[in-house]
């Protein structure tokens, strides 16, 4: 009821930082936790074993919109990120929400639930008398990012291509939508596109750390019942014009980014796309926090991916996800640091 109300409090751009517990590995060793935090502030204090810290970074005290510590459940992740956008999808709002930070961060397990909690929120809107008079429906699609191509994590990793329709408007020519009218079913796609993430040559699952994955859910209109009835292809869901939209991209492990002088070539050719793409999607944000004309999308697939999130009217929500320990110190300056730049 006051959900529309509400919408205009709601930031254009969220930075977030969520701090995970030690982990057993980290803990037999005896593992320094270096990370404090205070309120939506955290403090890196240098690790008994390691050189200075001014060595490599100035600052090791941060500010963000909020620090979730190593308590906060992810029910609560989802109450500070996602959940406050949730009605702006329905004034055709494109939403995105990051999850970034090196490999064993915590971004798959901060990602994986928020979907869900997002669709059961989603299908409550639509059943509100104020929607139901309309032909809503809710659509999911999952892809990948791998080496600067795209993959429908849902339909036996299809390549596909990108294309704008002259309204900047992104289509993605033969990804998948599917109709989404209960979160189980959500839950099955979660687990069918995460099996299908990019294991690589290696078969090793670490390789998903490769890739940025993309779940976006999409809430359409759609004209009449008969309309909508009568394609029963799987091209139901073009039929319907696109009301809001959000994305949920479990980016590529950060440090993957510095895999450029990594021996192996298809390494550092991935290494490479990877940078470039950290790189432009903090330009595209910064852009849009400068409400600037000129979004810098083309500087990666994933930015282009995303293009017409980046335009009009948008939300954006960075989770930055980073391990305690002594031993990433210098990774989790580095996610702090692109955090900070975001913001
Ligand atoms: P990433 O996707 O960034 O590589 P994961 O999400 O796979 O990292 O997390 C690495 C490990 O740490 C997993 O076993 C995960 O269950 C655990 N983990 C991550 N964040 C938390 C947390 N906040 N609380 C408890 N366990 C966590
Ligand atoms: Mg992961």
């Amino acid at each position: 009821k006051d959900n529309i109300a509400k919408e205009t409090t709601v930031a254009k751009i969220k930075v977030v930082v969520r701090k995970r517990p030690l982990n057993k590995k980290e803990l037999t060793r005896k593992e320094e936790d270096i990370v404090t935090v205070c309120d939506n502030a955290l403090t890196v204090h240098e690790p008994k074993l390691k050189v200075d810290l001014t060595a490599y970074v100035e600052k090791h005290e941060f500010c963000f919109d909020a620090v979730l510590d190593e308590h906060v459940a992810n029910d609560e992740v989802y109450r500070v990120t996602v959940e406050p956008i949730i009605p702006t999808i329905f004034q055709r709002t494109k939403a995105t929400c990051f999850a970034y930070g090196q490999t064993g961060s915590g971004k798959t397990f901060t990602m994986k639930p928020l979907p869900l909690r997002a669709v059961e929120d989603l299908l409550r809107l639509l059943h509100q008398p104020l929607y139901r008079s309309q032909i809503f429906k809710l659509w999911l699609s999952y892809f990948e990012i791998y080496g600067g191509k795209l993959f429908d994590l849902l339909c036996d990793r299809k390549k596909l291509c990108m294309r704008e329709d002259g309204r900047q408007q992104v289509c993605i020519v033969g990804l998948q939508e599917f109709e989404v009218s209960d979160v189980q079913i959500v839950k099955e796609y979660i687990e069918k596109g995460n099996s299908a993430r990019s294991t690589g040559s290696t078969g090793a699952n670490e390789e998903s750390s490769r890739s940025h994955a993309i779940l976006q859910l999409v809430v359409k209109k759609h004209s009449e019942v008969k309309d909508t009835r009568r394609n029963n292809d799987g091209n139901e869901a073009k039929s319907g014009k696109v009301m809001g939209k959000i994305s949920f991209i479990d980016l590529a492990g950060s440090e993957r980014g510095a895999d450029t002088t990594d021996n192996d070539r298809q390494t550092r050719i991935e290494g490479a796309e990877i940078n470039k793409s950290l790189l432009a999607l903090k330009e595209c944000i910064r852009a849009l926090d400068n409400d600037q004309i000129h979004i810098p999308f083309r500087g990666s697939k994933l930015t282009e991916v995303l293009r017409d999130s980046f335009v009009g009217n948008s939300r954006t929500v960075m989770i930055s996800c980073i391990s305690p320990n002594a031993g990433s110190c210098e990774h989790t300056l580095n996610t702090l640091r692109y955090a900070d730049r975001v913001k």
